[in-house]
């Protein structure tokens, strides 16, 4: 039998949320202002205009790259992409062609063929690049006129731009959610929000017909053409269009050309339909060359061990640490996207002795006030050990945490005052006190009204100042009251 291989190769552009343009000091949010206003001579593509380079856009996108496993090369520069559009003003586009910022990286994804091919589980999708370069700006069309808006023009954009490793249609939403979670997340860079077209997705798709399934042996035998569907605008699209041309090319495997070749389709969201929109004879000659007005960037002016750090742990791994420490999974998951709760767990699980009791009294408030402010977390941590050997119960523990957290009392002076089984003497006479100065309650409870134990209870919790252990009362009140 036959067997038809998909190739998915993704390009995917990301809004960098710089507070200035990539090459002028122009504000970055256009948002709700007029058409052509938050323009300069540089984004205008002005004759003799001077760009400036980003350091902020620079440092994300190295950020990014660190983030998706790719090495940084210690030389970077910018070149100019000549092509003809009426939103690119310049006639070029400032991109990067053969030194970006970012080679060769990597993400595992979750491979949805594993159980269908008998494959690994995860599989490897390589990222060939992290580049920065400019937007464009957007022409709208009206009626028979088309209008240019020129706010836009000279955008940070990250480009990321993966070899062909995504091997079905369910994958590429999963790649694309990922990245998402990571840029906006993980390195918060963008707000990566796809129906704003912060984060765009072009889609390659081609399928091969495999030579021997038997032997194994992968090499193609035949191949489809290779299909480009651009400006996909959401993660579901992404999927249903790939998912539409990988239908439409297996059920023409019969009519495939000889001859390698390539075509542009579009889909329409409304339809849910593809439609050819060109062939491509060659490849677009930009005629790259280096951007004269920047120089080349020495890279190794970052402190890139300090970016990994603040990069942190991407979700997965996050999460899958916090199991690995015992920790439930649904905890896990919370904690993970927490962030400052995350990081008290960090710090006070080194003077713990349960990780796994931390990370439940984290997630589901058992501190008697916010984890903030400049508190002893080892007294947090010596409240945590008592509570997880039951010497004390949760109320007691919110009690004590609270007068850690908020006004830096010590935990052995606070569990002094709480009253134990060796100060039972004290909390005796206490008992005696309170019965002695309702008396007549005491006379109702004798007659037969034992409800009135908590009103007891109550009185004595009020004397000690709440910290008594109510186990421990009640057992000194019945025998009183007998
Ligand atoms: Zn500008
Ligand atoms: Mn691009």
């Amino acid at each position: 039998m036959q067997e038809l291989k998909t190739t998915i190769g993704l390009e995917i552009h990301v809004q960098l949320k710089t507070k200035s343009k990539m090459f002028c000091g122009c504000d970055n949010d256009a948002q709700g202002k007029a058409p052509n206003t938050v323009v300069c001579p540089v984004c205008l593509g002005l004759p003799g205009a001077l760009p400036v380079a980003n350091k902020q856009a620079i440092e994300w996108t190295i950020k990014t790259g660190i983030a998706l496993g790719c090495e940084i090369p210690k030389i970077a520069k910018f070149d100019r992409k000549h092509y003809f559009y009426p939103d690119l003003p310049k006639g070029y586009q400032i991109s990067q062609y053969d030194e970006p910022f970012a080679i060769r990286g990597r993400m595992e994804i979750r491979n949805t063929n594993s159980e269908i091919r008998n494959e690994e589980e995860f599989v490897t999708v390589r990222i060939n690049r992290v580049h920065l370069e400019e937007d464009a700006g957007k022409l709208i069309h009206a009626g028979d006129k088309s209008l240019v808006d020129l706010n836009r023009a000279g955008t940070p954009l990250m480009e990321i731009v993966t070899e062909p490793d995504v091997t079905s249609p369910e994958m590429a939403g999963d790649f694309l959610r990922k990245l998402q979670k990571i840029v906006r997340d993980q390195v918060g860079v963008s707000e990566a929000s796809m129906e704003k077209g912060h984060l765009r997705c072009d889609a390659n798709i081609s399928l091969c017909e495999m030579q021997d399934t038997i032997t194994k042996k992968q090499t193609p035998k035949k191949m489809s053409p290779i299909i480009e569907l651009k400006n996909l605008n959401s993660f579901k699209f992404v999927e249903k269009a790939l998912a539409l041309v990988e239908e439409k090319l297996k059920s023409e495997v019969d009519s495939w050309p000889e001859k390698l070749t390539k075509e542009t389709w579009g889909y329409d969201s409304v339809n849910n339909k593809v439609y050819l929109q060109r062939r491509k004879e060659e490849a677009a000659d930009y005629r790259y060359f280096p951007e004269p007005d920047i120089p080349p960037f020495d890279t190794t002016v970052f402190d890139l061990e300090k970016m990994k750090e603040e990069i942190g742990q991407g979700e997965e791994e996050g999460v899958a640490n916090l199991i690995a420490e015992g920790v439930a999974e649904m905890d896990a998951k919370s904690l993970f996207a927490n962030k400052s709760k995350l990081s008290q767990f960090e710090v006070i699980k080194e003077e713990v002795s349960d990780k796994v009791l931390l990370a439940k009294a984290l997630v589901h408030n058992y501190f008697g006030a916010e984890l903030s402010g400049a508190f002893s977390t080892k007294d947090i941590a010596m409240a945590l050990d008592h509570l997880s050997e039951s010497k004390i119960n949760k109320g007691i523990f919110a009690k004590i945490t609270k007068e850690i957290i908020e006004n830096g009392r010590s935990f052995e002076e606070l569990i002094s005052n709480y009253l134990s089984d060796d100060k039972a003497g004290d909390l005796e006479m206490i008992v005696e006190k309170v019965l002695l100065e309702n008396h007549k309650e005491v006379e109702r409870y004798k007659s037969g009204q034992t409800q009135l134990l908590g009103f007891f209870v109550g009185q004595i919790m009020k004397e000690t100042k709440g910290v008594a252990n109510p186990q421990i009362i009640n057992k000194i009140l019945r025998e009183k009251l007998s």
